[in-house]
């Protein structure tokens, strides 16, 4: 720990910038370096975590092995560096005030004024370090949500100010800015940077690298006024041109010298920065021509993000079998309202997804969308409210379970399908109502399950509170309908396929948390697989 080496990434000018895509890039350049590296996240706002907010507005909740429901950033990060992150790896001010003020009420603080500074600050720090020590991290990247200036931000400044201050060149401050391109006198404006850069000098920062976020071409010169003006080193100010793929942008950051950069200011010594793997994956991204159409089921459909680890994990699949897979969104509420435009899309996609949700609205869509697949063989990959979705319809059109339904939808159906997660031991944390984080699934022999995973065991990643109701097992059995995976310790299902079909596979937990750009997901694999 006393030699871990810090990079903060902070953000300015305004948000959106790719925070999350520079530190994951970092991390994946000092990974091909060999160093032991790992992310955080720091977000600002008030949410203790973010297993609560909706993905309509803050874009998907992704959860780690451990359990942990946290930022879609924390997404990316383990999409880069292909390490598995943990509940530490990610904050809010919201923890740390709870942590804070519960500490303050069994009297741990011996009847001390309780202030921003030092007590928040310093619960901050500590978790940064923290972290730091659970992720055995040679280098920890700590990545602050929002833009410099946001008020909310300030006690996590006022944190790595205090880090920077205590670890010395251990630590180093990478400043992600927007050069906007002004059409009428045709040009990049430096301005917004060199106050970005002032607004967290006044905050006893100095920023060590400038990341210049820009939709065109940065021209040497400007990046020697930015230079000049922020007092940080022409190469240690580097264009962050906006890619076609956001896995190039380490690429670029390597061909533009930033392993040299951080080599030299943080004394690390790498030899050498292989990236050669990653570049073979980048190359498959541009020479994937043939374009497959997957229609997402989608209820939340304001937001590109909420759903961002399938089609990640869509893509990469796509990409590994030269696919450009093109995802085409069907909105679930419509399909119900029979809306004929919303309808045309089934026939326009190869396969379909009906991934994770929560809630009511759009479900008699999700299960018409099922229906259509399962009659007319389209692939169908069902993702836990997906699983639901592909039992119900199968129990009432097939076994004429007219009612059957999940206790999500209506609790005093006498066909709940799907129910509340029994009362067991090892399945919720103590006090929950979701099961969450890794458990383990054996696939059983003789199914589509084990050719495509082809192993007996796999461990993944849930986020659910309802379940299939063992007490229709019975109902199912002998038909099309085949349970291909169960956790061993409580017999709860986690894989279901039909048998009669080429593709029609749904699981209760989230295979696209743990699918890689370079290592996609069997599940995904093999559904693009199926589609022409
Ligand atoms: N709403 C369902 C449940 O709680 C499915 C959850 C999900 O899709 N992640 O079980």
């Amino acid at each position: 720990m006393k030699n871990t080496k810090f990079i903060f990434v902070t953000g300015g000018v305004c948000s959106s910038l790719g925070k999350g895509i520079v530190a994951s890039s970092l991390a994946a350049i000092l990974k091909s370096g060999k160093k032991k590296v790992s992310i955080m996240k720091l977000d600002p706002y008030l949410n203790v975590d973010p297993g609560t907010m909706s993905p309509s507005q803050h874009g998907e909740v992704f959860v780690l092995d451990d359990g942990s429901e946290t930022d879609l950033d924390l997404g990316h990060y383990e999409r880069f560096i292909n390490t598995p992150l943990i509940g530490e790896s990610s904050i809010s001010s919201g923890k740390i005030y709870k942590e804070v003020l519960e500490e303050e009420r069994e009297g741990k603080y011996l009847g001390k004024t309780i202030q921003v500074v030092p007590h928040i600050t310093n619960k901050i720090k500590e978790k940064i370090k923290k972290a730091a020590l659970q992720t055995k991290s040679e280098i920890l990247i700590v990545e602050l949500g929002g833009t410099v200036g946001d008020l909310e931000g300030e006690p996590f400044l006022e944190s790595l100010r205090q880090l920077k201050n205590e670890y010395g060149k251990n630590c180093l401050c990478a400043h992600l800015t927007l050069l906007p391109y002004l059409e009428s006198s045709k040009e990049l404006k430096t301005k917004p940077t060199q106050l970005s850069i002032s607004e967290l000098r006044k905050r006893g920062i100095l920023a060590d690298m400038i990341f210049c976020r820009s939709d065109m071409k940065i021209t040497d010169d400007l990046l020697e006024k930015i230079s000049f003006f922020c007092d940080v080193e022409k190469e240690a100010v580097i264009p962050s041109e906006t890619a076609e793929s956001i896995y190039e942008v380490p690429l670029k950051f390597l061909n533009y010298g930033v392993g040299d950069v951080l080599n030299k200011k943080l004394n690390l010594k790498i030899k050498n920065f292989n990236m050669n793997n990653w570049k073979k994956f980048v190359d498959k991204i541009y020479k994937s021509e043939k374009e497959v159409f997957v229609g997402i089921a989608k209820k939340y459909n304001k937001l590109d993000d909420s759903y961002i680890s399938v089609v990640e994990a869509l893509k990469s699949a796509g990409f590994s079998q030269s696919k450009k897979v093109k995802i085409i969104s069907i909105d679930t509420e419509k399909i119900e309202k029979k809306d004929v435009d919303e309808i045309k899309k089934l026939k326009k996609v190869s396969g379909i997804v009906v991934p994770g949700g929560f809630g009511k609205r759009g479900i008699e869509g999700k299960i018409k969308i099922a229906e259509y697949c399962r009659k007319n063989k389209i692939p169908y990959l069902g993702i836990c409210l997906g699983s639901h979705i592909m039992a119900i319809e199968f129990a009432r059109n097939v076994l004429k379970i007219k009612d059957a339904t999940s206790e999500e939808f209506n609790e005093k159906s006498k066909n709940k399908i799907i129910h509340f997660i029994p009362e067991q031991k090892n399945i919720r944390k103590k006090g929950a109502t979701m099961r969450l984080g890794k458990f383990l699934c054996e696939i059983s022999k003789n199914t589509k399950a084990f050719k495509i995973y082809k192993k007996e065991k796999t461990e993944e990643r849930h986020r659910h509170r309802y379940e299939f109701n063992n007490n229709f097992l019975e109902n199912f059995s002998g038909t099309d309908f085949v349970v291909s995976g169960k956790n061993p310790e409580s017999g709860l299902v986690e894989i279901v396929e039909n048998k009669n079909h080429p593709f029609m596979i749904a699981v209760q937990f989230h295979p696209e948390f743990k699918s890689r750009p370079l290592n996609p997901h069997p599940l995904f694999f093999e559904f693009i697989k199926k589609i022409k």
